[in-house]
This record gives C-alpha cells, structure tokens and sequence, in this order.
C-alpha cells in the first residue's frame, strides 16, 4: 500500500511537470501584438498565439489578408480589444466562419470618450491592463479547464509585474516637474495615460489613424506649443514622422524620440512586449521632459 501511493506520487508529479505537447495547445488568435503578447504571458506553454496585427503594424486601418480567415477557423478562442478598434473585424469574422468565442478584454473599463467615440487604446495604464489579463485569463481557463491552475497561477505572477511596472511609472512621473508634464504625440492614443498619470498629450491626428490633420489643426497644434510652452515632441512607430518632425522644426520644441502607442516592435526592437513597450515611454517622456 505504502509503495502504491508513493508510485502514484511518482506518476502526479510526472504528470505535473511534463511539458504541454504542441498538439495540445490551445490555438488562440490576438487581433493585434500587445494583446498577443497579454495573451503569451498568461497562457505560456498551454497557448499557441496567433497575432493578426504584427510588430509595428496599425491595427487601425488593417486590411485582413485570405490567411487571416485561416488563421481565425482554426481558433478555439479569439481575443480583441473592443472599443471599435478592430473595425475590420466583423467582415473577417464572417468570411472565416469562425464559431470560435471572442473575449473582449477592455471588457469592464469605462471607456474615456473622444467627442463621440470611445477611446480605444486603454492598454495604456497599466491598471487597465490588470483588467486585460484577467479578462484573458478568465477566457483561456473556460477554453482550457485543464490548465487552469497553471494559467492562473501565470496571470498572478504577471498581475504582480504589472504592479511593479504602474509603481515604476508613477515614480518616474513625480521627478518630472508639474509644469513639464505636457506632450505633442501624433495621433491621440495616449489619453489613458495622460488620465492615470497626469502627463498632457496633445495631438494633431485624432483618435484613429485614419484621420489627417488639416493646415487649420496644424497652426493650432505650433500656437498651444509655444504659449503652453510645451517641452517637447513625440513621433511614433506606426505614424507618418514627417508631421512630428514639421512641427518641431517650426517650433524649436525637442523631438523626444519614439513612442510607441499601438504597436510592439520586433524582438530587436524597443519595445517586443507590453512591459518594455511602457517603460520605453516613460523612459522617452522623463529624459525629454526633465529640465
Ligand atoms: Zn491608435
């Protein structure tokens, strides 16, 4: 008896510790990179993550591609952000047949408003991006019952992350004087930020890519800098630089380096996750808006 539970010991712990095989993984597809890389943290090796809006790319204005669709059929579950920004979702949906659940993981936040729209790009405070995870995890446990533990276990551990990384921002601001917090970026996917942290970002574009900035906004945009006095100037991965650039020249303000806003970069990049892609801005914002 006492060698049969000391085998069976044996045999759970075997169990526990054995690696995922490929075949069962659960295939997940993320509508963009951040989710994507949300998505990797919580599901580690019980996941194959599939991104429909890679590195660099605007999820915007993105045009599906025929293997998008086979991408999406194969799923047993599909994560997007919501808020309209996948706007291009629904006739991707429809072409791939996919019967696969969706998880929304703005799901919850109440979203900021830009005139009449909401305001997409949450991810940017980091404790909307706690409400991600644990929308992403809640999902990925009813797709995978048997991984539970471990998938839960993964979003405490990363949840803790995340709690460190906010800490980390929240000090970064305070060093920056008041009167210094006041940024142009060039599209306005920063107003969760400017909400959770108190840094100003103006922007010539609006909320979606999609628009362009007229000469009337643009002469608008080079009067705030110089009455407001603002420091200075942000371009951004997935936007035109040329715009930024103009408007630095014509008003003296700094070009403070990259921010990225929609997108990760590739693994050499700045920013190939969600942590590096924050700590980037906010190490960009501090060194450009310090005395
Ligand atoms: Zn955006």
């Amino acid at each position: 008896m006492l060698r049969f539970r000391f085998w069976l010991i044996c045999m759970m712990l075997a169990m526990a510790i054995a690696p995922v095989r490929a075949q069962q993984r659960v295939n997940v597809v993320a509508s963009f990179s951040i989710l994507g890389d949300l998505v990797k943290n919580v599901g580690g090796d019980r996941v194959n993550v599939t991104i429909l809006v890679g590195p660099d790319g605007d999820v915007h204005v993105y045009t599906p591609a025929p293997a998008d669709a086979r991408k999406i059929a194969d799923a047993k579950l599909l994560v997007i952000n919501g808020l309209g920004l996948e706007g291009w979702l629904p006739r991707l949906l429809q072409s791939a047949g996919s019967k696969a659940p969706i998880v929304t993981a703005t799901k919850g936040i109440a979203p900021l408003k830009l005139g009449s729209n909401a305001d997409p790009h949450a991810w940017q405070s980091v404790a909307n991006a706690k409400i991600y995870v644990a929308n992403i995890s809640d999902a990925l446990v009813a797709a995978d019952p048997a991984g539970a533990e471990v998938l839960r276990a993964n979003a405490q551990a990363y949840l803790a992350k995340l709690d460190a990384l906010d800490r980390e921002v929240r000090e970064a601001v305070a060093n920056i004087p008041p009167g210094r917090r006041k940024v142009i970026s060039t599209h306005d996917a920063f107003g969760y930020l400017a909400a959770a942290y108190g840094i100003e970002f103006i922007a010539p574009l609006g909320v979606s890519t999609e628009s362009e900035a007229s000469a009337r906004d643009i002469a608008g945009i080079i009067r705030e800098i110089r009455t407001e006095k603002i420091p200075a100037v942000f371009l951004e991965n997935i936007s035109d630089p040329r715009l930024i650039r103009r408007i630095a020249a014509e008003t003296g303000a700094r070009v403070g380096g990259t921010l990225y806003s929609d997108s990760l970069t590739g693994e050499k990049g700045d920013a190939p996750t969600y942590i590096e892609l924050v700590r980037h801005n906010i190490k960009a914002l501090t060194g450009a808006l310090a005395d």
